[in-house]
Parts: structure tokens; sequence; C-alpha cells
């Protein structure tokens, strides 16, 4: 059988400063811009986080990411994917709050949001001093907090993307499939982890990838992408190999080894090895088909 096309998500910032490369975009004009190029080169997901547009910090601001989805919807079709109030948030209102506002307007209302379906430790290990950083930071989500946040964001017509961290993650989600939390076809992330973050979950190896994977209920249709946070292009062509789809950019890793590239040139190497492989790229539209968004 042919294998489907080949989603490619971007995940342009995260929290990266631009020390360590310069074309992490900061301001929605950045974001939006750099979201097209991406777009133009292949992408069809994109993955952001506000940042003030001056300093790169974090942002909660809705107006942040209401201006950011604007911008790219002005110039393309691309799956928007912002994060949530991320993990400092407390409540569960506080990390979806902005996502439901968004929603209420057409024109900045988001594609789908992550859900992190796991409680875990964030201690950072360094190996030369052999200690663990931020010994005592969790990232807690309770069941009851991933339940909230599916059935808020359901509500309002955004859909809900499984990340999967680790096999627990793989059997929440299936028991949040079973509760109508998740529909089918469920978009899935697999996010894995170098040596450094190694509390957060699997290594970012294609074995590491692999046991998640194994785990998966057999008759189920979960389109799933994978990503590293260092090098992703052999976790990404093990996917492109096993059906899979992947996510790339300079919210993961500065790739120093392709010579400091932007978020752009990234999706091209990854959507040229996706046809070498055989693997045709999704457009934006194929891409909302197949992962069951409107
Ligand atoms: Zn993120």
């Amino acid at each position: 059988m042919a294998q489907p096309k080949f989603i490619i998500a971007v995940r342009v910032n995260e929290f990266k400063t631009r020390d360590l490369n310069p074309h992490v975009p900061f301001s929605p004009e950045e974001i939006a811009q750099v979201t097209f190029e991406c777009w133009r080169q292949g992408a069809s997901v994109v993955h952001f986080h506000a940042r003030e547009a001056r300093t790169g910090a974090p942002s909660n601001d809705t107006a942040i990411y209401g201006e950011i989805i604007r911008l790219i919807k002005e110039r393309c079709d691309i799956i928007t994917f912002p994060t949530l109030g991320a993990h400092k948030a407390p409540s569960v209102g506080d990390r979806v709050a902005h996502i439901l506002a968004l929603a209420k307007d057409p024109a900045t209302k988001p594609d789908c949001i992550p859900v992190d379906m796991l409680t875990t430790n964030m201690a950072v290990y360094d190996s030369s001093s052999k200690k663990f950083e931020a010994e005592e930071s969790v990232y807690t989500n309770t069941i009851g907090t991933l339940r909230h946040i599916c059935e808020a964001v359901n509500k309002v017509g955004v859909k809900p993307v499984s990340e999967i961290w680790n096999v627990a993650s793989v059997r929440c989600t299936e028991a949040f499939v079973d509760m109508g939390l998740f529909q089918q076809p469920v978009y899935c992330e697999l996010p894995l982890f170098e040596d450094r973050i190694r509390t957060h979950g699997h290594p970012g190896t294609i074995r590491g990838m692999q046991a998640l994977l194994d785990f998966f209920p057999r008759s189920a249709d979960w389109q799933w992408s994978a990503h590293s946070h260092a090098n992703t292009f052999a976790i990404a062509a093990a996917a492109i190999e096993a059906g899979g789809h992947a996510a790339i950019g300079l919210g993961d890793y500065h790739y120093p080894e392709l010579g400091i590239p932007t978020n752009g040139e990234l999706v091209t190497h990854l959507a040229s090895m996706a046809r070498w492989m055989g693997r045709e790229v999704a457009g934006a539209a194929e891409a909302r088909e197949m992962l069951g968004m409107s």
C-alpha cells in the first residue's frame, strides 16, 4: 500500500534565545514571516510560543497570540498550533484562557493545541558536575487537568493533540479516545529527549521512538509525528520509513552542524529527505484532512 503523504510540522521558537542561533523568531511579524517561509518549503503545521518582541521573554498575552495567528492566516493556510499557558500557569483555566478567547474570532482561531499526557520530573542532568539542576521541578498534569483541557477546547472546535512522552502517555491516550476526549484520526506527537533532559521521557533515538510505537493500539487511526530535542534527522528518517510524520525547528535545536540554518532551511532539508525516500510532502489542506481538522 502506498504510504500517506508526509506531514512536516515546524517548531519555530519554543523558549529558545538567539545566543546559539540568531534566526529564532520573537515578534508576531517575525513568527508569521518565518511560518510563511516554512509553509512555502513544505511545512503544513506550525507550533509556536508567544514571546516579547524585543527581549524574547515568554509571554502569555492573548493579544500577542491573536496577532501571530492573524498575521499567519493573512499569509497562508498552514495549521496553527500554539502552545498552552505552559507549565508555569497554575490552573486549567489559565492554561486554556488564551485559546478560548482566540477561538471566538475566525481570524485568530487556532486549529489545535498540545496536551502533554503525563506528569513528570523536569530536572536537568549536568554530566560535568554529575548533578541534576532543578531537583524539585515537577511538571504536573493530573488526569483531571488533562480531561478539562480536552473538554474545554473540544467545545470550541480546537483539536487537542496528544503529546506522547512515554508508554504511559500512549495508554492514557487510548483511554482518552475511549472517553471521546480525543477523536480519530488522533493527531499525536512523539517528543524525544537527549541525555540532559532524560527525566522527561524516551531518548532521542530510533529505539526511543520505536518503544512508543510498539504500544500503539493496532487498529487505531493515529497520525503520529516524531521529533527530537537535538538533531532530529535520524528520527525523521525512521518516521518517513515507518509511515509517520515529523517535526523540526529551531525551537528544539540550533543545528551548528548545518551552519546555523533558518527554520525554513530545516524544513527544506526535511522535505527533500522525504522526497528522496519516496514520500510525497503533504500540503496544508491535505494535512488538515489527514489530521481530521475542518
Ligand atoms: Zn512548545
